[in-house]
């Protein structure tokens, strides 16, 4: 009965108040010490990742290797040095630009641009034959830009993600440098830099081509070359019509055993160009990259 009328006692005495004040700053102290803790943790997790980006991915130690993504951390000699975008492209220059060699007709075309005296741009796929080896070695010789267009070329393959794409890319761009002693800086994706196949990956490739150092171009203006209803005379008029237009052109045209118009073509494409004051380029790292706007 003691004990009962003493409870009665307490609940709602000045000690109760006193006992429930405390308590309540208790749990406030305890509340902001656990969100403190919380925070300083996710602000540790922040830090560590805004090094690894500033960084460039490249800052060894236990901290940020963790959390490399497992692609970076793929083929170690796949890095090219990063040139800075500053060498000036005077008006009427035209890049000249040849995609998917070496075909029957590579020599044909390096015969034209040589008679020509002009430099251009193959972008290249993978292949093995004696005929092929010596036709990249031929592209270095005669001061061409040796630039790589994926070794498969296969959308649904290269696409399917980035490691996929690095695999191949790595495949090519190992050979091109055995043969030849270029570490080729510059590449094509097929399809263009942003493509129906691509469309899930492109930003995290493009990124991760670009942390390792390489300068992807896109083009201008297209010979439209490899449509069924292609002449020669429609891939000179493609070209030259739409190149007289721009101060400055990168030309997409294909090197391909099946296209002798095109080798058909670039001669009148050369000369009337000329005529019109331009004068022809190749790529390199060090100019700025003619990419599509999106
Ligand atoms: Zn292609």
């Amino acid at each position: 009965m003691n004990i009962k009328r003493e409870d009665q006692q307490y609940f709602g005495s000045v000690l109760f108040f006193k006992h429930l004040i405390l308590a309540t700053i208790c749990l406030i102290i305890f509340s902001l010490l656990t969100v403190a803790i919380v925070l300083n943790k996710k602000n540790n997790q922040l830090s560590s990742k805004l090094t690894q980006l500033t960084g460039d991915g490249q800052i060894s130690g236990s901290a940020t290797e963790n959390i490399k993504l497992d692609y970076q951390k793929k083929f170690p000699k796949l890095y090219v040095e990063r040139k800075a975008k500053t060498k000036s492209v005077p008006e009427k220059t035209i890049f000249l630009t040849f995609d998917d060699g070496p075909s029957r007709n590579t020599m044909h075309i390096l015969d034209i641009l040589s008679y020509y005296d002009l430099k251009a741009t193959f972008f290249v796929v993978y292949n093995d034959s004696e005929d092929s080896k010596h036709i990249y070695q031929e592209i270095v010789k005669r001061g061409h830009t040796i630039a790589i267009h994926t070794a498969s070329h296969k959308y649904t393959d290269i696409y399917q993600s980035v490691d996929s794409f690095l695999e191949d890319f790595n495949k090519i761009f190992t050979k091109i440098e055995e043969l030849t002693g270029v570490k080729p800086d510059i590449l094509r994706l097929p399809g263009g830099s942003i493509n129906p196949y691509n469309v899930n990956i492109h930003q995290e490739l493009l990124a991760e081509l670009l942390r390792r150092g390489f300068t992807f171009h896109d083009w201008n203006v297209s010979g439209n070359d490899t449509g069924n209803s292609a002449t020669s005379y429609s891939i000179y008029q493609a070209v030259v019509n739409n190149a007289s237009k721009n101060d400055r052109s990168v030309v997409l045209l294909h090197d391909l055993s099946d296209k002798d118009i095109t080798v058909d073509a670039l001669e009148n494409i050369i000369v009337d160009l000329q005529d019109m004051g331009y004068s022809f380029e190749k790529l390199d790292g060090s100019i700025k990259p003619f990419t599509f706007a999106y």
